[in-house]
């Protein structure tokens, strides 16, 4: 007599026919079981590997001035396309595009058009505000 390996329920084997191993819950407990018992993704690198991407990380650290290891505020100002000053003149005209915007909200109606187009408008102003332009 032979037990279900996922709920213990007994099998009824067949004679003559290659011995089961699961109860006929309709396929439930076969797949349960692989899924608590499957074999897990090996944990573990060459040891090649390892000591290539350790001397990567080392040749990376080893030209980085020591001072600068943990400012990453130059490479901020990069991105944003700052000059050494910390200026950058899309940042500059922001005050001015956000008052454009600004305006024509002043002069939008209350029809439904008004309303999406200031909605829109609003959106941009926190978009600029918000350093995302
Ligand atoms: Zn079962």
């Amino acid at each position: 007599m032979t037990k279900c390996l996922e709920c213990g329920s007994e099998i009824k084997q067949t004679e003559g026919r290659r011995p089961r191993k699961f109860c006929d819950n309709k396929g439930k407990c076969k797949g349960a079981y692989w899924l608590k018992n499957k074999p897990k993704e090996p944990r573990y690198v060459l040891k090649s590997t390892l000591d290539s991407v350790v001397a990567k990380y080392e040749g990376l650290l080893s030209v980085i001035p020591k001072g600068n290891r943990i400012d990453i505020n130059h490479l901020i100002d990069a991105a944003r396309g700052r000059d050494a000053s910390g200026i950058n003149e899309d940042e500059l005209n922001l005050p001015s595009q956000i008052e454009k915007y600004e305006a024509e909200i002043r002069t939008l109606g209350e029809s439904s058009l008004a309303k999406r187009r200031k909605l829109f408008l609003e959106g941009k102003i926190r978009e600029l505000k918000n350093g995302k332009l």
